[in-house]
């Protein structure tokens, strides 16, 4: 299934599906996650059977508006210098290559919507683009084994991790330069891991303004999901929800110290996950 949240003409967000070229609503289906992709996910063994069966009301695509999938995760992380190449590139400006995986926060208030504006904050001038594939857990889990870690993943979705460079390096935890609100563009669904048979084999690329700035397989990350679930969760337990951002291939503004500039577009898209597009924009 692919899991949306949408809304109609401005009114209540819902959550629902998409079908071909239609978004389904759950209705009744989803009723006990109370509005929640958080509540959905974690009851996802139970309501499965009726969230399949949902039929309606159905909505043509382009005539809703597609929200976040998920706006209320406990967690949101990423990982950080995860593709060879991106590693190769950021060794060339002098930032090593780390010899653990480096994880950082990204506070989730800071998630928006697949085709969202993006704000450009006044109090920076080196806001910067990162394509990545996310993952969210399907499963609450603690020291899971690598051999085992998939099985926690609900599904994946397509992220631009947003960075606003010159914030990132004032401090080792990164977390103000990844945390500014509406540099977490996710969506523009949930595809479930039934219907992603090999997260190391997507291709995914990058394009702002129509110019492809990023392009690679996720099959060049160094640390592949189940060794990420592996190392994160030997340190605290993951709940359903919860929203991983995985890393960025080469490509990345600062390499050629390229910002983004307002009115800039910036799409992310990944095979068989959809794509975002987000326009970037000065605050008012
Ligand atoms: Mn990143």
């Amino acid at each position: 299934m692919k899991l949306l949240r949408f809304s109609v003409d401005g009114g209540t967000v819902r959550l629902g599906k998409l079908v071909g070229d239609e978004v389904v609503a759950f209705g009744a289906a989803a009723a006990p996650a109370n509005g929640s992709m958080r509540v959905l996910l974690e009851r996802m063994t139970d309501l499965r059977p009726a969230l399949e069966a949902a039929g309606g009301p159905r909505h043509r695509r382009d005539a809703v508006m597609l929200h976040a999938p998920i706006d209320d995760p406990q967690k949101f992380l990423a990982i950080g210098m995860n593709y060879r190449a991106h590693a190769e590139e950021a060794a060339a400006a002098g930032i090593p290559t780390p010899k653990s995986q480096l994880w950082f926060n990204k506070q989730v208030s800071c998630i928006t919507g697949p085709y969202s504006p993006v704000e450009l904050p006044r109090a920076s001038d080196k806001v910067d683009y990162e394509a990545e594939l996310a993952f969210v857990i399907g499963s609450r889990c603690r020291d899971v084994p690598a051999e085992d870690a998939l099985s926690a993943v609900a599904g994946y979705m397509v992220c631009n991790d947003v960075t606003a460079r010159d914030w990132q390096f004032r401090s080792p935890t990164y977390t103000l330069g990844k945390s500014f609100d509406t540099h977490g563009p996710i969506g523009p669904w949930i595809t479930t891991a039934d219907e992603v048979p090999d997260p190391a084999s997507l291709e995914m690329v990058l394009r702002v303004n129509g110019e492809e700035r990023q392009r690679s397989s996720t099959g060049d990350m160094i640390y592949d999901i189940a060794a990420q679930i592996a190392y994160l969760s030997t340190v605290m337990t993951l709940m359903p929800g919860d929203v991983i951002a995985t890393g960025t291939p080469a490509g990345v503004g600062i390499a050629a110290n390229r910002f983004l500039a307002d009115g800039d577009v910036v799409r992310v898209e990944i095979s068989g996950l959809g794509a975002i597009e987000n326009r970037f924009v000065a605050a008012g």
